[in-house]
């Protein structure tokens, strides 16, 4: 059986989705209520300043902002606290920045595109003669 901690309230868990009890799971759908309405009506606010006023922790607040569910531009002041995880730089969601994830989706797609092209010189044979299914009759 395979458990883990989770990230928000460190508790074991069994791990279903993601890095998060379940627990944690429910109360990240209503803490993204509370935070996402709280930014609405308050743009200027930072992200201590949101996570005194709605209750929700900080790092409740940025495994949101990991989850890509809230971005950055919506919290002033956060620009240093989201960091792409390849190359440091800050970002405003997600866990990369945009280069690194172009340059991830570009080595990935070449990655297959080596593989694949041993196989890929072989023309269209004609397909399995020899297997090809014949009425039984
Ligand atoms: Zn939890
Ligand atoms: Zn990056």
């Amino acid at each position: 059986m395979n458990i883990m901690q989770c990230t928000l309230c460190k508790k074991p868990f069994q791990p279903l989705v993601g890095k998060v009890c379940n627990e944690c799971l429910r109360k990240l759908d209503e803490d993204f209520i509370l935070v996402r309405d709280y930014i609405y009506e308050n743009k200027r606010a930072d992200i201590d300043k949101v996570a005194e006023d709605t209750g929700v922790s900080k790092q409740a607040i940025l495994h949101l902002l990991k989850e890509g569910r809230l971005i950055i531009d919506d919290i002033a002041g956060v620009g240093s606290i989201l960091l792409c995880e390849v190359c440091k730089k800050p970002i405003k969601t997600g866990r990369m920045c945009e280069d690194c994830k172009k340059n991830v989706a570009f080595s990935m797609q070449k990655n297959i595109e080596g593989s694949k092209q041993p196989e890929s010189q072989k023309k269209n044979e004609p397909l399995g003669r020899g297997t090809a299914k014949v009425k039984n009759s």
